[in-house]
């Protein structure tokens, strides 16, 4: 299993982020398996953040990615947010929808809906442009590294989210045990760890490019959340699937832990 994990260098050099834009963020007014499961993902996330409860003035964001849909409720409910990815096209992708770049991916859409869900459509570019201007950073970050965003210090964060970062980016259960360890470090005694993960699926395509991912039951994962420290406060499964052509995915988990308070 260990010999086909996707390492690094193929996430700097092969991870191309339109196509993954393309493949799992194309958000139509169709019943596509990809629409399903982001429109309840974005569900989970409007109830976190407006709940009034996770906030705060800082969120990062650990594995950004190429996409801000996960950010757009957050942006409500933290003064400044930071974005982090290991990949260099991935954070230059970020920032040509966070500078209005031309060639930046259009997420209106995905706005307009989560605008809906939090009861005005209307207000999209008001949100786009608010997100815009809480984030403050978009750094370089490894999450198998104990300082994950070095050199880079920052104060501890009130929230940290992770999606789909952490079962792609760890070869197994003891990296992924070290890794959530290093990114405690990183938040508040107090703070929330907000996480989305892809369930009992062992790879994903982004065109023709194999990704390996650690293949892991909802068990697993609340019991490594709760091995690295956290108090486990939600464990919800999304049960849709994206396109068999796509990945092997059954559901996806959605936690909210919280770091202890000393
Ligand atoms: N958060 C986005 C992207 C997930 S894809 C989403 O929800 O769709 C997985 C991401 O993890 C990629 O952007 C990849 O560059 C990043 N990644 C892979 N290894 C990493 C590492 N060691 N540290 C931080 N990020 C990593």
């Amino acid at each position: 299993m260990e010999s086909n994990f996707t390492t690094k260098d193929v996430y700097l050099n092969h991870f191309n982020p339109r196509t993954y834009l393309q493949t799992y963020y194309t958000f139509g007014p169709g019943p596509s398996n990809e629409s399903q499961i982001l429109m309840h993902i974005l569900k989970k996330l409007s109830e976190t953040f407006s709940s009034g409860r996770v906030k705060g003035d800082l969120l990062i964001d650990i594995g950004t990615g190429p996409t801000i849909y996960q950010l757009l409720s957050a942006c409500e409910s933290f003064k400044e947010i930071v974005a982090s990815d290991y990949s260099d096209h991935n954070r230059e992708e970020f920032n040509h929808w966070l500078k209005k770049e031309p060639e930046a991916f259009d997420w209106s859409s995905v706005v307009k809906y989560v605008c809906e869900l939090e009861g005005d459509r209307e207000k999209w570019t008001e949100k786009e442009e608010k997100l815009r201007k809480r984030v403050k950073q978009v750094l370089k970050c490894d999450i198998t590294q104990s300082q994950p965003l070095d050199p880079v210090s920052l104060p501890q964060a009130d929230c940290l989210l992770v999606t789909y970062c952490l079962e792609s980016a760890c070869k197994d259960l003891p990296t992924y045990d070290q890794a959530l360890k290093n990114l405690s470090s990183l938040l508040k005694p107090g703070g929330f760890l907000v996480i989305l993960s892809a369930l009992k699926c062992s790879y994903y395509m982004v065109g023709d490019q194999r990704f390996s991912n650690l293949f892991l039951t909802q068990e697993e994962i609340k019991a490594a959340i709760e091995k690295a420290g956290f108090i486990s406060e939600q464990s919800e499964i999304i049960p849709e699937l994206y396109s068999r052509a796509y990945t092997d995915n059954e559901g996806a988990l959605y936690s909210v832990g919280r770091k202890p308070n000393k």
